[in-house]
This record gives structure tokens, sequence and C-alpha cells, in this order.
């Protein structure tokens, strides 16, 4: 019979959250597999968990630890897969590990714990049902523009995961391309101590952290799209240039500007060719 995969949630900053249950699979599986297993061994030390077994599994070894380990589980091995901090999967490797485990017959248990997207959600006071997480902002490109244009017309909150380092520009291109008075929340050193939610317009947040750098992890969780907003010319002129600018074609421009501002398609279309020639593309 096959064996069973479970996916057990970590800490995400304060070792008191893990749960009874995580201690207990960790220290009864076959093997552990860990993002970095120098990082995983501390929290088995602290919690004396005694493993057999641990390897790693990170996205440089992903392919061939996984056909390891499907050849085990259909063997009727038990694994447990942590990863650095909070919930395997979300933003972090594990799902080519579910997948096989999957193909080969065997139980893939989530054991729930600590993530840092619905930490940061239910404490952030935007409404959090429904809500979309898109995890890390991409840095550039077509991911980038696909992302603001989702931004710009979905109507309830989203939630995204950004480094300290990225937070003031992700903030300010999130102002030009969503507008600059959408409301956010900025939610930093979930469950440690200096932990920190901070609410305002995306123009106010990026504001506040370029005079006060921010340090440690974050999560920006957004308010959604308010229909009825009324653009000014030079807001959706920055828009544009700004999707220019990240390498968007002017049909990706066009559709942006008509979701977000709801534009004619002849003046989104005007507009996009002048970014264009604007930004030399
Ligand atoms: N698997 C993790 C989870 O379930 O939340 C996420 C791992 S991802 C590689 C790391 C990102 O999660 C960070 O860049 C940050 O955006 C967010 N994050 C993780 N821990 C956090 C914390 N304590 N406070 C705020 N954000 C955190």
């Amino acid at each position: 019979m096959a064996g069973t995969l479970f996916l057990v949630s970590t800490p995400i900053g304060n070792l008191d959250d893990m749960t009874y249950r995580a201690v207990e699979v960790l220290g009864s599986v076959d093997t552990v597999l860990a993002e970095d297993t120098r990082r995983t061994r501390i929290l088995l030390d602290h919690y004396r968990i005694a493993v057999d077994s641990l390897l790693s599994y990170h996205e440089h070894n992903e392919a061939a630890r996984t056909q390891e380990m499907r050849t085990a589980l259909a063997a009727g091995a038990s694994v447990a897969l942590v990863s650095d901090s909070g919930t395997p999967l979300i933003s972090d490797p594990g799902l080519r590990l579910v997948r096989a485990a999957l193909e080969v017959g065997a139980r893939v248990v989530p054991i729930p714990g600590p993530s840092a997207v619905l930490g940061a959600l239910v404490a952030s006071g935007l409404d959090p049902q429904p809500f979309s997480f898109f995890g890390f902002v991409p840095r550039s490109g077509r991911e980038r523009t696909a992302l603001a244009a989702s931004l710009a017309r979905l109507p309830h909150t989203a939630v995204l995961y950004e480094s300290p380092q990225r937070l003031v520009r992700t903030l300010e291109w999130l102002a030009e391309m969503l507008g600059a008075e959408r409301p956010a929340v900025v939610a930093r050193e979930l469950t440690k101590i200096h932990e920190e939610f901070r609410a305002g317009t995306l123009a106010g947040l990026a504001g506040h952290y370029r005079q006060h750098a921010p340090r440690g992890e974050v999560v920006i969780c957004l308010a959604g799209a308010s229909l009825d907003a009324d653009y000014g010319e030079e807001e959706i002129r920055a828009a544009a240039r700004n999707l220019a600018a990240d390498g968007a074609s002017t049909r990706e421009i066009v559709q942006t500007l008509r979701d977000r501002f709801g534009l004619e398609r002849n003046r989104a279309y005007e507009i996009a060719l002048q970014s264009g020639e604007e930004a030399g593309t």
C-alpha cells in the first residue's frame, strides 16, 4: 500500500506557534524533507524531535528528490515536508511532490498551522472574504503586467508577498497602477517582537516606508477596486507609462487601461501609443 505525505506548517517567527500535531508527525515519519535542513534542525532541536532521516527539498533539487520520494511513497513510506517557515507550497516548493504522491496513490495530509497570508489578512481589517492570494509580486515583464491588470479590476481583497527591500518600489508601482488612494495594509514581522500592521493609502504607505526603511518580512493586503472611482488624466497616463516601461505590449496596455479606468477602446489606444513613444518602445 502506498504511504503518506504530510505537509507540515511550521512557525513564521514565533517558535511557540508549532502545533502538537506537527511535533508528533515530524517525530514519527520515515523521512523529513526540509527546504533548509540547518534551519529545520533548529526547530527540531527546540522541540527535541528526533528524526531518522532529514533531507533537503528545495527549488534546485526538487525534480530529483521528487523522483526519489515518489518511489519511497509508492513503497509505503511516510514523508513530511516542511518549508523554512509557514505552510509548504505557499510561495514555497512542494507542488511537484504533492502531485507525485497523488499519482502513486499516497495519502496527502495537511498539518495546518501558521501562514503569513492568513495572519496578515485576518488582522488587516480588510474584508477577508472573498480574497485572492498572488504570492510574490513579479519583478518585471509579462507577469507583472498581468498582475496589474488583475488587481485593477479585482473587486475584493488581494494579498501579496514582497521583500522589505522592494516594498517601497512596489507600493509606488501599485499606487501608479491602481490609484494613489487605494487603501492597503502592510503587515510586517508577523508573530515576532516587532509585529506591525500599518494601514493607509498606497501613496501614504509608500511615503511612510520611504522615510522608515522597513525591516523584516512583509505582506501587502490591498483593498478591492472601487468601481466608481473618478480618475485624473495624469493618473491614467502614469499608469500607461509604467506598463510600457515594464515591457507591456500596446494591446496589453489598452486592455489594462480599459479594465482599470473604464476607458473607451479608442481613447485607451491613443494613450497606449503615446506612452509607448514616451517610453521609447
Ligand atoms: N510558506 C510561507 C507562508 O506560509 O507564509 C511563505 C514563504 S515565502 C518564501 C516568504 C514570504 O512570506 C516573505 O517574503 C513575506 O512576504 C511572507 N512572510 C513570511 N513570514 C512572515 C512574517 N513573519 N511576517 C510577515 N511576512 C512574512
